[in-house]
């Protein structure tokens, strides 16, 4: 006890219950860093494995590394003692804004997990001032405003470790920021390694707005996540941060190699490096190229040891999203580099000449990166079953026939830690009561199933969902002034904005219960409908989706008819905190892409550990998921991946087919009827509504009618309580493969060979 009182005492010297929140933030923070540099690294380990990613979403750290530290009921019982909540105090903290979606969230989960597993690894990325944006709503339309989330109190520890990076016509030198990765209750740190440059500055952002001079590299470089390269400076300025990011990466990687004894001749037994996804791709050609210019290693020996040290991880097959670099780009923003990549794609012609499909260098001259990360790393993955099935035999076929060797499956995970201890601390609780509490280290639930016929334990879990209702009905309230029923059936979809989650079904679906409820069909539950999620500024449809949602809900707001039945929330700025509050109090997880476009999915991952049933079609995880719950304990629709791959390849979807039937078009209408025009943006809706009747390109249609019937049955079962919990049972008492130890576990035994100090994993 008292532990936290000698801090406050040393930086604010009065006792705590004087102190504001934003104070005690600064002290907890104080004590949380002593602690946190008290622990171990692993210096002592030969080998170590560095998580490059353009993104790390690891939202607000306070209760996460107190939890980590083993220190979180401790530091609580001193607030409360004094009349302070942890809860409010996590108020003042920041959420960091440094990624933006499923993959940046999945790097943030592996970090978690490589700590507490003991295994020597940092995660190596940028340290974006403004991340993506925040979003904030104005007349139904999402407007990014800069996110703000660097404070003097925050994570960020200056290192002084500084590189010189060399563009084509200027050359920057890069500060460090490390952030510490605690592992659950383990004596070892790791670190976030987040690089910067201290010219960024934000006098050049457009006053309330996310626009900016994207030529003034040295003040813009870190600013933004994703700045928009729908103009050749924005995708100029994407290169110019990958690149700046690898250089730095590679330039610690081998620095810190030679430390601990490499003589970089042996570079491959001193460091692994994991690519996620191809924004780091470039680390390929930069490390041979500063194996070559500053060790003096010989063109054929640097690309044999790359090949021994990188692996690369794929998380789409949307072709828009597979990156191309011009060479031309790379000649003005990285000469070097691109002079390698050019030799790199010679290699490939030699060893496979006539085969187009696997060149780097395509006839347009741009340079595909997951082909060369391919080519050049000595693993590639995909990131759920189904997913790394359908690179094998259809998207990167060609390749596979080269190299089956090289292909292998990770199915993603997310870490308990802050998916259940951190934000549903009730569940926690009584599952060590239950279970004991050797699942929060092996992530084993399966002891639950025991208990599917126990009444009092379906009671009681009813009512833990019941209070994270209360808590996010509370929060939602604070944040935007939106007022949800506790006693309503919660049923989300967050996400972010992309026609492929398919977004738009759902709010068809709403259309659909709308016109239901108008003609008396009255649910027994009212229904909240929530959705969540950023749209990229760019994608000009997705922000059509996101304003006919708010129109809409608006209407049903307006309606006295309606609005004790239904009620429709579009969360505002959907991030880490967001979700920390939305999924505990979720009956309903929402994962309805079109099947073969998701990857795998992590959300839904995280509904499921937290007793919410899954509304699906078969893609991603969403499969193994299926398989392990069990047909009666999940709801799937839709057509099937294999299905949709055949409609692409023979073009056969027709969106008229589908719209001009019976029960579609009144729905897909209802965006242009009176009242939506009325409240809404003509131009947005008739946009919205032609490019769902006439092309539809991710087939929203397809599914809908299967879709609607599959929630009404969902929404009937739901009266039936008993029935209901027990599958919640089965779906939390089944999570346990899903925890990103076991993926972390899968990634070190097959790909990285580290020493590994935890095993306690059950499989
Ligand atoms: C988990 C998570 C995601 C990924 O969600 P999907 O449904 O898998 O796309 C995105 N954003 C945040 C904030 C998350 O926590």
């Amino acid at each position: 006890m008292a532990k936290l009182e000698s801090y406050v005492t040393k930086a604010f010297n009065k006792p705590i219950r004087e102190c504001s929140d934003a104070e005690l933030y600064k002290a907890i923070l104080d004590l949380v860093a002593d602690r946190s540099d008290g622990l171990n690294t692993h210096h002592n380990q030969k080998k170590k494995l560095y998580y490059f990613s353009a993104e790390f979403l690891i939202g607000k750290l306070l209760s996460n590394n107190l939890l980590n530290l083993g220190i979180y009921d401790e530091v609580n019982n001193e607030l409360i003692a004094n009349g302070k909540s942890l809860m409010a105090i996590e108020e003042a903290e920041n959420e960091p804004s440094l990624g933006n979606g499923g993959l940046g969230r999945l790097a943030a989960c592996f970090v978690d997990s490589i700590t507490t597993l003991g295994i020597n690894g940092d995660g190596v990325g940028l340290n974006y001032h403004f991340g993506l944006f925040r979003q904030v709503f104005k007349d139904n339309n999402q407007k990014a405003v800069p996110d703000a989330w660097i404070t003097e109190n925050s994570w960020l520890k200056k290192n002084k470790k500084s590189y010189e990076v060399k563009f084509g016509r200027f050359s920057l030198n890069s500060t460090l920021y490390d952030i510490n990765v605690l592992g659950y209750k383990h004596n070892k740190r790791n670190r976030l390694r987040l690089f910067d440059l201290d010219s960024v500055s934000s006098d050049i952002i457009e006053e309330g707005t996310i626009h900016f001079d994207k030529g003034n590299i040295e003040e813009n470089l870190t600013l933004f996540l994703y700045p928009d390269d729908s103009d050749h400076s924005g995708e100029l300025l994407r290169i110019y941060q990958q690149y700046f990011m690898v250089s730095n990466g590679a330039q610690l990687v081998i620095e810190e190699a030679i430390e601990r004894g490499s003589n970089v001749h042996d570079l491959d037994e001193y460091a692994v490096i994991q690519i996620n996804d191809t924004h780091p791709a470039l680390v390929i050609p930069e490390l041979i190229r500063l194996m070559i210019t500053d060790h003096g290693i010989k063109f054929d020996e640097a690309v044999g040891i790359v090949r021994r040290m990188v692996a690369y991880t794929n998380h789409t097959i949307l072709a828009e999203a597979l990156e191309k670099w011009p060479m031309s780009d790379l000649d003005l923003v990285c000469p070097d580099a691109a002079h390698i990549i050019r030799r790199l794609d010679e290699l490939v012609q030699n060893d496979f000449p006539n085969n187009n499909a696997v060149k780097i260098i395509d006839e347009h001259g741009r340079a595909h990166m997951a082909n060369m990360s391919i080519h050049y790393g000595y693993s590639i993955n995909g990131v759920a079953r189904l997913h790394s099935d359908i690179l094998k035999n259809t998207e990167l076929k060609h390749f596979y026939d080269i190299y089956p060797e090289k292909f292998n499956n990770k199915t993603n995970g997310i870490t308990f830690r802050r998916w259940i201890m951190d934000c549903n601390p009730e569940l926690a609780t009584y599952l060590d009561q239950l279970i004991g509490s050797e699942w929060r280290t092996n992530s084993d639930l399966t002891p639950l199933l025991d208990y599917q016929d126990d009444i009092s334990v379906n009671t009681k879990l009813r009512a833990i969902k019941f209070t994270n209702k209360q808590r996010l009905k509370a929060w939602l309230d604070v944040h935007q002034g939106v007022e949800i029923d506790e006693h309503s059936i919660i049923d989300i979809q967050i996400k972010r904005i992309h026609e492929y989650k398919r977004q738009q079904m759902l709010a068809l679906y709403v259309i659909h219960k709308y016109f239901s409820i108008k003609s008396g069909n009255i649910p027994k539950t009212p229904i909240t409908i929530i959705f969540g999620g950023k749209a990229a500024s760019a994608y000009t449809i997705a922000r059509d989706i996101i304003h006919m949602i708010l129109t809409l809900s608006q209407i049903i707001d307006n309606d006295p008819d309606v609005n004790k039945h239904l009620k429709v929330v579009f969360v505002e700025n959907y991030n880490v905190t967001a979700a920390q509050y939305l999924i505990p109090a979720a009956d309903i997880s929402e994962q309805i892409s079109l099947a073969s476009k998701e990857a795998s999915g992590t959300g839904n991952m995280k509904f499921m550990l937290n007793g919410a049933l899954t509304l699906c079609t078969l893609d991603g995880a969403n499969v193994e998921i299926a398989e392990r719950v069990g047909r009666e304990n999940i709801y799937i629709f839709g057509k099937q991946s294999s299905e949709i791959v055949d409609i692409y390849a023979n073009n056969s979807y027709n969106a008229h087919d589908y719209y001009y039937r019976e029960r579609i078009k009144p729905l897909v209408d209802f965006i242009l009827s009176p009242g939506m025009l009325y409240l809404g943006d003509e131009e947005r809706l008739r946009r919205l509504h032609s490019d769902i009747s006439n092309k539809d390109y991710f087939m929203a249609l397809i599914d809908l009618e299967e879709f609607i019937d599959t929630k009404e049955k969902m929404y009937a079962d739901y009266e039936d309580h008993d029935r209901w919990t027990r599958r919640v049972i089965k779906n939390i008492g089944e999570a346990g493969y899903f925890s990103s130890d076991r993926t972390i576990n899968e990634y070190n035994e097959d790909i990285w060979h580290l020493e590994q100090e935890n095993k306690a994993i059950k499989k």
